[in-house]
């Protein structure tokens, strides 16, 4: 089975993932470019049991942050735990989005993964 350790940049957050994911996504909505950045977020979501982290969060609408190198982490529920890809410690990963949301906010110069489902905005409006 699977296991996969990721962690902020200056190290103080890190984490666990033990099996497989349920889904894994990119994300091209607003919410995702500003919080993040960048153009896209690419995520996976894990049952709440399978992740484990340790070190202090800040949170800010559920998502969590490192509060000393502002790395954007993870968000969790009871659950579920959504983690940014980006913050795993190897790449590349050998995670493959199933879906993507909000395609009609993707950059011009991003082709759609192949494979994956494409949904405008989210997956029930889509
Ligand atoms: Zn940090
Ligand atoms: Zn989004």
């Amino acid at each position: 089975m699977a296991r996969l350790k990721g962690s902020c940049r200056c190290g103080r957050i890190t984490y666990s993932l033990e099996g497989e994911p349920t889904r894994i996504g990119i994300c091209h909505c607003t919410d995702c470019r500003q919080e993040s950045g960048s153009a896209f977020t690419f995520f996976g979501v894990w049952p709440a049991s399978s992740f484990s982290t340790s070190g202090e969060t800040d949170v800010h609408n559920g998502r969590r942050f490192c509060p000393t190198c502002g790395s954007r982490m993870f968000a969790c529920t009871d659950d579920e735990a959504e983690i940014k890809l980006g913050t795993l410690t190897d790449a590349p990963t050998a995670l493959v989005p199933t879906y993507e949301l909000w395609v009609k906010r993707r950059e011009k110069w991003l082709s759609p993964v192949e494979g994956a489902d494409q949904y405008v905005e989210d997956r029930r409006s889509g």
